[in-house]
């Protein structure tokens, strides 16, 4: 089932995406993510269904929490010079930072090297905390959703500190269109996924290439916090992007992005620059 959250003119409202191309949207918007009930939700929707095309996209959920992997692609961490790691790399997006799959991403004021990252989202479904080994760790996956983790370099790298000034910019966590429940996933490490800069291709690769797997992830994170239903872990993003480009290449105002994952739809986004 694709879940999905639109902007009506009554407001946010839940929705799913049908195989013909039409969203019906159901009653009201869950206030904690619940898979379970947004199903039931959809089994009984009556309301009139919109065609995908014609519908205006939020982000497919308000995410509590967004731990972010990096360098679990031996690609990426390779571009950056960096060796792979021995266990993941975690650090945190604000989830103030999400926005919808068409939203525009604004280039902070003083980003010299806005930059971008195509990653598998995992959203999860139940409260994980200290799970016992990485067979358990699946039940907790509710489900997929399509992330670019948009970092800004020069902060990230060049002022000081640990990463997180490169990485909460407004708007730097484009998520969505939709969220593919986890029992439509039969391998998460078999998902292709890419990013297109103006309708140039550079980045694309597969989660098979990730070096730490979403089962692994799930476990290892829970052993350093608790994880609720509606949290997201993006897992990491693979090689080709700006700063591994020869010579580097950024992102400027007008800049068109197109990010997509096989199964997890496509994010159209469109450079600004900061008011
Ligand atoms: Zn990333």
């Amino acid at each position: 089932m694709r879940l999905l959250r639109i902007h009506t003119d009554d407001g946010l409202r839940d929705a799913v995406l049908a195989d013909d191309g039409w969203v019906a949207t159901l009653p009201g918007t869950s206030e904690a993510f619940d898979p379970d009930r947004w199903r039931e939700r959809a089994a009984a929707a009556t309301g009139p269904a919109v065609e995908f095309e014609a519908v205006r996209l939020a982000a497919p959920l308000s995410p509590g929490k967004v731990v972010c992997v990096g360098l679990n692609y031996a690609d990426h961490a390779a571009e950056g010079g960096q060796q792979a790691p021995a266990e993941p790399i975690l650090f945190m997006k604000a989830p103030d930072t999400v926005v919808g799959a068409h939203d525009d991403v604004v280039i902070p004021r003083g980003g010299e090297k806005t930059d971008w990252e195509v990653e598998l989202g995992v959203v999860i479904g139940r409260t994980a905390s200290y799970l016992a080994d990485e067979a358990a760790a699946m039940e907790y996956v509710a489900g997929y959703v399509l992330v670019n983790d948009v970092s800004e370099r020069h902060f990230q790298l060049a002022r000081g500190g640990q990463w997180d000034k490169g990485k909460n910019s407004a708007t730097f966590c484009p998520l969505g269109p939709w969220i593919l429940t986890a029992d439509e996933v039969p391998d998460p490490q078999a998902i292709k996924l890419g990013l297109d800069v103006n309708g140039e291709a550079l980045q694309d690769s597969s989660t098979a290439e990730m070096i730490f797997g979403v089962a692994h992830l799930v476990h290892y994170i829970s052993q350093f916090m608790t994880l609720y239903p509606g949290d997201v872990i993006s897992t990491g993003t693979p090689a080709g992007v700006g700063a591994g480009q020869k010579p580097p290449r950024y992102l400027r105002a007008g800049d068109v992005l197109r990010v997509w994952a096989d199964g997890l739809g496509e994010q159209h986004n469109q450079l600004v620059a900061a008011p």
